[in-house]
Order: structure tokens, then C-alpha cells, then sequence
């Protein structure tokens, strides 16, 4: 797989500041450590919001790494940073010592994961399936650009089919090569003469293979992580002195991205009052989170639930699509605006929005109004920060986050949420199979009413519909 870049126009022209130090052992979202060395670059795909992988999405890149090459690839002692890439469905980069080892992709058709390896992976795991070993002379003419051909093999894996991703190895264990088998183990059986593998070229980077913890990582961070918390706190402060009428909010939805906003605003010294626009088509465990966090900092909660209309809106509209998100607007900016509405007429609220969730939000304002939630002032203390600070500030703070987040979710809203990629949505399914049947029961009916085949509330077509409105608020914070 080819290094992807951006499109010309892309719209992600801020960076991410993704670093390693050598001498730490630590990712570092800066150019200078805090030990103060210099870090060197991690080559990313954009948008690069890269972020810790937890315990489950270790295991499932470990099970599927072993599936394919015999032996799991994440070490115990080495933390690991997943990049999700834009795919079809869902693909992630996977970096330990600072190098993109690997990525992993899902493919819903087929419903299962495919890892297109990288020749780092052979710095972490020695590969006992579907291997190439050629000689001596082979591997130095292979290292240099030539192609792998049959003369200079000395072993192929019987596993091996056309297609699949191979590792070429030396006679002394060293990766010269990562690709695409194009001959069949069978094929290979008494050849004398052809090409076995279509190498994929990438740049040998700098792999650090020190054991790692997310301790050394928020050492290493420690001055970045203090400045971005002093400049978003001097930020909330500012937004308050200039607008005095206002009475100020934190929005809080159960997500890592609110918990940091609400963390700044107790930082700045105020006690606000969190608002939670319950949809009613919560995780539990988003519910309990609400309670934790209010009760661990003794903030109230303002609540109310959008449920009611999105049940209505749903007999008229069918489910929302991900093109055509009209629950946000009814079952998140409605109760919103009656909670506002209620307590104070007007407020301002701290939300967790962050330029590089999406390529919208990169361009999004930090102070703004949502045209349908006139009497809220919005404002975004986090704004510059990448996912990967978020979670080792929450880290460093030892914040109560959702654990959601360590069943291998990466994003936290609704349980159903059209723009969950089909690897999450089978996730959800195997874990709350309840909710999951409720919800296809729904569709099902929903479907029957509209004249849809079968196939369409069962298979996740219902998720894709052509846009039939245009709605800002569908990728807008409330
Ligand atoms: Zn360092």
C-alpha cells in the first residue's frame, strides 16, 4: 500500500505535531522534549489525530496479526498509537517505536480484518507464516529495488496464496521486504524462473524498539501538555470576560473530548453547570459516566432527553443516514435549547470541539452560533488540541473517561449512530445484543411500511441515503 497524501485542496494544512524521542522512548506531540532533546518526525497519514490503542484494540491487532503471520505483534512491553486512514470502511495505522509497523483494514463484505503489513513489523515480531526467505545475494539485490524472483528463494510458507501479503526475510532473519505474493506456495513447488513477489517500496524509517510505557509519554509531555492547558484556560477566561450577560455552561456528553473541556474550566477555577442533551439512544455506560464525572468534581447536571423526538421524527423521516443526520438536530440542539431556554435564557457553553475530528471542524470557528440554537454562545477551549493530547492530559490527571473507550470504541454518541463504520456497528451488536435486536426490529418495521427489501434493514443499507437536505448541523457541535 502506498503512502497516501493529501489531496491538493486538502483541507487539513495544520500538521499534527507528531514526534518521538529517542531518548525518552515516548511519542512527543512537539519538537522539543521535555528531557530536551529534539524528536524526530513520525510519518503519519493525514489527518493524523492519533491516539493510544487500548486493551481490546491491542488484541484485536495482535489476533489478527498472529492469523495471518503465525505471531501476535504488539510486545507487552511496548504501548501502541493507532491513526485511523480514510478507507471504505475502516483502516487504522498502527506505530510502535515510532514507526508505522503496519495497518489494518476491514473489509465489510467479507466481514473481516486484512493487515498490510510494513517491514518495521519485523523489528517487533518474527513472522513464522507466510514467509519468503531468499539468500544472500538475493536479499541485497531485493534491498536495492529488484524484484523477488524464484531463482535466490530457498523457502516459501505452504500457507501462501496469490495475493496475499508476504514478508520477504533473509537467511539471517532480516525483513528486506514487505508485498503481495503473486505466485501460489504450489506454484512455486519446482519453479525455476518467475516473479513471486510485487514489493511495496517504503522508506525504511527509524524504529526504536526500547520498551515504552504511557507514563514515559506523559513525562516527555509534560511542558506541552502545561502549556496547552494554560493557553485553553486563558482562553475560557477571556471568552467569560468578554461576554458578562451570559451565563457559563460546560457541554458535557460522556465523550473524552467534553471531559477535557470540563477539566479546563474547573482549571480556571469555576464550578459550571454541565448540560447533557440525553438522545435516549445512550451506551449505559455513557449514563453512569455522567453521574461519575458530576459526582467526582460536584458539578450539577442539567439534563434533558431528546428521545420523544426522535421516535416522532423517525416514523417520518426513516433512520437517520450518514448523509442525513437529522438527530442531532432533534435530539441533541432541541433539548439543548429547552435546557437553555429554562435556566437561564441565554448561555455560553464549553464544548469539546476539536479541529481535527474532520476536515469541517477544521475550518469551524472557536466562538460561534448554531443557527438553530440562537440562545447559545459556543466556544471551544480545545480546539488546537489532537486526540493524542486529550488522552494524555486525561491520562496525566487520572480523569474517570468512558469506558467505552477500552471496548475498542473511538468515538462515543449514539449506540446506533449511522456514522459508526460497519467494524464498529458488528462490535456493538456481539456486545449489547438486546439493544442491537430492538433497534433492528425498529428498522425492520420501519422497512416493511417503505416498501424496503429485506436485506436493507439486515445488511446496514439503511445507514446510506442520498443527502435530501442540506443541513449544516450534521457535522456541527451543539
Ligand atoms: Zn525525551
Amino acid at each position: 500500500m502506498a503512502q497516501r497524501r493529501p489531496a491538493k485542496n486538502s483541507p487539513f494544512l495544520a500538521p499534527v505535531p507528531f514526534y518521538w524521542c529517542d531518548v525518552c522512548h515516548a511519542p512527543v506531540m512537539g519538537r522539543i522534549c521535555t528531557c530536551g532533546a529534539k524528536t524526530r518526525p513520525v510519518s503519519v497519514t493525514p489527518p493524523g489525530d492519533v491516539r493510544p490503542a487500548f486493551e481490546r484494540d491491542r488484541t484485536l491487532v495482535n489476533r489478527i496479526f498472529e492469523e495471518q503471520f503465525g505471531v501476535p505483534l504488539i510486545p507487552d512491553d511496548q504501548i501502541a498509537i493507532l491513526n485511523k486512514v480514510p478507507d471504505e470502511d475502516r483502516m487504522e495505522e498502527i506505530i510502535l517505536g515510532g514507526a508505522v509497523v503496519c495497518a489494518i483494514r476491514f473489509l465489510p463484505a467479507e466481514n473481516r480484518w486484512e493487515v498490510l503489513p510494513r517491514e518495521a513489523a519485523a523489528e517487533f515480531a518474527s513472522p513464522t507464516k507466510r514467509i519468503i526467505r531468499v539468500n544472500d545475494e538475493a536479499a541485497g539485490y531485493i534491498k536495492d529495488g529488484s524484484s523477488v524472483l524464484m531463482p535466490g528463494v530457498t523457502f516459501v510458507s505452504p500457507d501462501i496464496a496469490v495475493g496475499d501479503a508476504v514478508f520477504v526475510m533473509s537467511e539471517a532473519g532480516e525483513c528486506v521486504a514487505v508485498g503481495r505474493a503473486k505466485m501460489s506456495y504450489e506454484e512455486t513447488v519446482g519453479a525455476t524462473r518467475g516473479q513471486l513477489v510485487r514489493t511495496r517500496r517504503t522508506q525504511k524509517p527509524v524504529v526504536d524498539t526500547h520498551p515504552t510505557t504511557w507514563d514515559d509519554a506523559i513525562r516527555a509531555n509534560k511542558n506541552i501538555l502545561d502549556i496547552y492547558e494554560n493557553k485553553s484556560v486563558e482562553f475560557v477566561k477571556d471568552v467569560i470576560s468578554k461576554n458578562p450577560d451570559l451565563t457559563p455552561t460546560v457541554s458535557y456528553s460522556g465523550g473524552k473530548d467534553s471531559l477535557v473541556t470540563l477539566l479546563i474550566t474547573l482549571k480556571a477555577g469555576l464550578k459550571l453547570p454541565m448540560i447533557f442533551a440525553d438522545t435516549g439512544l445512550e451506551f449505559p455506560e455513557t449514563i453512569q459516566n455522567v453521574k461519575d464525572v458530576a459526582e467526582k468534581y460536584g458539578l450539577s447536571v442539567i439534563s434533558e432527553c431528546g428521545s420523544e423526538e426522535f421516535w416522532k421524527e423517525f416514523e417520518v423521516q426513516g433512520p437517520p443516514a450518514v448523509d442525513f443526520r437529522w438527530c442531532c438536530k432533534s435530539c441533541k440542539l432541541a433539548p439543548v435549547r429547552r435546557i437553555i431556554e429554562k435556566n437561564w435564557g441565554e448561555a455560553v457553553s464549553f464544548i469539546g470541539q476539536r479541529k481535527f475530528e474532520s476536515a469541517k471542524r477544521m475550518q469551524s470557528p472557536r466562538v460561534w452560533r448554531n443557527k438553530n440554537v440562537l440562545c447559545q454562545l459556543s466556544a471551544a477551549p480545545i480546539q488546537h488540541w489532537t486526540a493524542m493530547h486529550v488522552w494524555l492530559y486525561l491520562f496525566r490527571e487520572e480523569a474517570p473517561y468512558n469506558p467505552l473507550y477500552e471496548l475498542g470504541l473511538d468515538r462515543i454518541g449514539c449506540f446506533m449512530c449511522p456514522s459508526s463504520d460497519v467494524a464498529c456497528m458488528k462490535d456493538i451488536e456481539a456486545r449489547y445484543p438486546e439493544m442491537w435486536k430492538e433497534w433492528e426490529a425498529k428498522l425492520s418495521a420501519w422497512g416493511d411500511a417503505h416498501g424496503m427489501p429485506k436485506q436493507w434493514a439486515e445488511k446496514s443499507l439503511w445507514r446510506i441515503r442520498e443527502r435530501n437536505e442540506e443541513d449544516a448541523d450534521t457535522d456541527s457541535h451543539f
